[in-house]
Formats: C-alpha cells, structure tokens, sequence
C-alpha cells in the first residue's frame, strides 16, 4: 500500500510567515485595514451603479458596463489564485451588509437551512444567472448589469438587517461560491498555529474582541482546513491574544491535495463552472449563429429561451457526466463508490476551471481592455468613436490562453494523482489516478479546441 503525503512533511513548501513581516503584519492589524480599500472600493461600486442605471445605454459607451465586465470580472479569478478570497473582504455587498448590520442590525443565528444547502443553492443560482445572462442579456445591457447588481444589494440589505455576520456572503453569494472554489487552488493560506491555539481558551479570533469583529466568515482559525471561506480580514490577527495567526503562501492547487471532508455540491460545482466556461466560449464564438440556426431546425422552433436552453443544458452536462463516467470506472479499480470518488476527484477540476476563466477573460481583458480608457473619456464628454479597445494583439491572446490551458491541466493532473495517492485504501493509486488523467486530457482538449476559435467582442 502507498504512503499518504504527509501534510506536516508538505507544509516545508509553504513560505514562512508573512506575519514576521513587519510592514505586512502592521497594515494587516492597523485599524485602518481593511476599510482603507473597501471604502473607496464602495465609492466606485456606487459611480458604477450609476452608470449602469442612468448612463449610456449601448454597453460599448458604459464606463460601468466597462469597469464591471471587462476590469472587475476578468481580474477576480487572478485575485483568487494569488490573494485567495481577499476581494470579499473589500466587496462593496459585503461593506453594504456591515453598514445596514451596524446600524439596524437583529443579528439572529443563520437559518438552519441555508448553513446545510447553502452551496446547493449557490450552484443553483450560478447556474440561473448564467442562464438569464444569456437570455436576457444582462451583459450586454448595462441597465440589466444594474438590475443584477441592485438584486445582490437587496440580497445584502436583507441580510444584514436581519441575520448575523456576513451570512449572505457565506451561504447565498454565487460569486462568494465560486471564489470559495477557486481560493482552494489559491496561494494565500491563513490559519491558526496549532501548538499554540491547542491550550488556548478564548476563541476571541472566532468571537471577536473590543479591538476585533468576529470572524465575519463564521471560521475558527483553530480548526479550519480550507481557505475557502476565509476573506483575510485580519480581525482573527487583530483578535488573537496570543499571536497564532500564520499567513503563508503555498504553491498553487495544495489545499486540494488534501481534502479531509469533500462534499458533492462543492465537486458538482467545480464540474459545473467547466460547463459554464464552455458555454460562455461556445456562444462568443463566430459559428455559434449558423449553429444556433441548425438547432432552430432540429427542434422546429425559434424561441431563443428552448434553444439556448437545450445549448446551456448539453454543455453543463457534458463535465458532470464524463466526471460521473470517470468516478464509476474509477470505482471498478479502487473499490470506493461512484459518489464518494465523484466528490473527492471534483475537486481536481478546479485548476482547469481557473485556467479557463482567466482565459475566457483575459480575452476581454486584452481585445477590449482600452473600452475602460474609451468609456472613461466618455464620461467627461469627449467622443471617442473609431478608437481601438485591443491593448495586444489576437496572437499575442492566444499564446496566452494555451499557456494558462497548459498549466490548468498540469494542476488538474497533479491535484488528481495527489488526492489519488492521498486516499488510497487499496493501493490501486494509478489504476484511479488514470482514468482521471484521461477525464483532463479530454477537459484540456475540449477547451484548447474552443480557444482555437474565432470570438466576437463583448462590448
Ligand atoms: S487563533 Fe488565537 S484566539 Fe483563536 S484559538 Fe488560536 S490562540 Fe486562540
Ligand atoms: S479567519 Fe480571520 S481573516 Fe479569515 S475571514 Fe475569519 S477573521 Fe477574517
């Protein structure tokens, strides 16, 4: 039988601690961190919503349209691999919920629902928005940009007034969902040295002091194994009396490695966020209207909401079946059942799912990037028409796309061979480990052939 990779022997890789870093440690404890960002990060969240609302109404002269979906959007996922969850310490729905909490605030214990399927009905309501941005446009239209941010702010309001800590954030939050996911595979870890919080009686990191919040997370740096729900607040740093706190840097995919208690919703997650960057590249891309006209054909009907129906339902499916086909083969060799290797092995995905989004994105980012300084201009008046928004070449792009496809699928494999070899009752660590490295070679060449494509502009 192979020796699981002990944790303690891999944790030599982590960095030290960023804490005995002077200057770190002080920002992160000043009292002024984190609301030195999350406040002028609030005012342009505000500059947004009205442009969205009020301003320009082709998304291509919306400077919020502009900031939201061609900056903020491509930029979160790079946020998440280097800073893990930080950008929900300073997200203007999360400074909204403190502020309405502050003031009106009931404080009442999480519904016991939303604590046990909450990230079911954050994969269901991923799963919406996606559709409806499809179907109703709400990319392409800043005013329904507008109606998708002021839903989540009533979604914070709601929340805040009524129920503890940031529960909105931690239970309903699609964004919060995915960046949960992608800060598994990032490079910031935090957690409590467990020598010293072994004797300690406190808990004030969790419960908070007269200098700290409670961890508005509902963590408890104590015991927490993931960095999944943890913001970087650094109210447990400020909390803790005895200077436990470890912030350290890790090599990218590690957590994964190493999941103690893997759950399905999270696995179907990281399955469905495969289908959804396929079905966000497949209808950008040039052939995707003669495609739609075919299927208009084949179902006698041109209803958009059938069609992309069908589309949106075949392409999340694809993921999360082949990953169901790859679990029942798997559990042939190891002998562990189909569900238990679906929700450990989802997890393996995640690398590949974080390189094709930042790809998707960085198309955006890149081909349309100067739509910010155009749409910027715009809102002083000054006209802009026939002014190129492509900051690099196509080819340029593309180099980088397969680059970040590449290392996706070698953070897939390696995260599949380790949760393999980590979980090996049998000894069977490569007649599991296969059939899930097959399962990211046909991921990886499904997502360079549709990177291989022409696409169309977003704005
Ligand atoms: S982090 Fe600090 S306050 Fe929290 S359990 Fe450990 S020692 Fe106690
Ligand atoms: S564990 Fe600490 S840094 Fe993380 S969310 Fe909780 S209080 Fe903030």
């Amino acid at each position: 039988m192979t020796t699981p990779i002990n944790p303690q022997k891999l944790s030599m890789l982590n960095g030290g601690n960023l804490l005995n870093n002077k200057y770190i440690d002080s920002f992160l404890r000043s009292r002024w961190y984190p609301g030195i960002i999350q406040y002028p990060t609030l005012m342009i969240f505000m500059l947004i919503m009205f442009q969205l609302i009020l301003g320009p109404e082709a998304a291509h002269d919306n400077f919020g349209t502009a900031l939201t979906w061609v900056l903020w959007w491509p930029l979160i996922p790079i946020i998440f691999l280097f800073l893990g969850r930080f950008w929900c310490a300073i997200c203007p729905f999360a400074t909204i919920n403190d502020l309405v909490q502050k003031f009106v605030g009931n404080n009442r214990p999480v519904p016991k629902f939303l604590k046990k399927y909450g990230v079911w009905i954050i994969d269901a309501l991923f799963i919406f928005i996606t559709w409806s941005d499809h179907v109703w446009g709400v990319v392409e239209n800043p005013l329904g940009s507008g109606i998708l941010m002021l839903t989540l702010t009533t979604g914070v309001v709601v929340s805040g007034a009524f129920y503890e800590r940031r529960a909105f954030c931690r239970n309903v939050c699609f964004i919060g969902g995915l960046s949960g996911n992608y800060a598994r595979n990032g490079m910031l870890s935090l957690r409590g040295t467990p020598e010293i919080c072994a004797t300690c009686t406190v808990a004030s990191c969790y419960k908070g002091t007269d200098q700290s919040m409670p961890c508005p997370m509902f963590e408890f740096p104590k015991t927490m194994t993931s960095s999944a729900n943890c913001v970087i607040c650094a109210e447990c740093i400020k909390g803790c009396p005895n200077n436990s706190i470890q912030l350290t840097l890790r090599p990218p995919t590690k957590e994964l490695w190493f999941i103690r208690k893997p759950k399905i919703e999270e696995a179907f997650l990281s399955a469905v966020i495969m289908g959804i960057v396929f079905v966000q590249n497949v209808t950008m891309l040039e052939a995707w209207n003669p495609m739609l006209r075919w299927l208009e054909e084949l179902v006698n009907t041109t209803s958009y909401y059938v069609t992309f129906s069908i589309t949106f339902l075949i392409a999340l499916s694809i993921p999360v079946g082949l990953l169901g086909l790859t679990s029942w083969i798997a559990s042939k060799f190891n002998k562990v059942s189909l569900v238990e290797n679906f929700a450990r092995f989802g997890y393996a995905i995640i690398a590949l799912d974080m390189a094709g989004h930042i790809a998707h994105n960085l198309f955006h980012l890149l081909a349309e990037g100067g739509a910010i300084y155009v749409t910027g201009l715009g809102l002083f008046g000054l006209a802009t028409h026939g002014m190129s928004t492509a900051l690099v070449g196509m080819d340029v792009i593309q180099f980088l796309q397969f680059a970040l496809i590449v290392l996706g699928f070698l953070g897939s494999l390696l995260t599949a061979y380790y949760i393999a070899k980590n979980n090996s009752v049998s000894g069977k660590v490569w007649a599991t480990f296969i059939p899930y490295a097959v399962l990211m070679v046909v991921l990886t060449i499904m997502n360079v052939v549709l990177f291989t494509l022409p696409m169309a502009m977003r704005m």
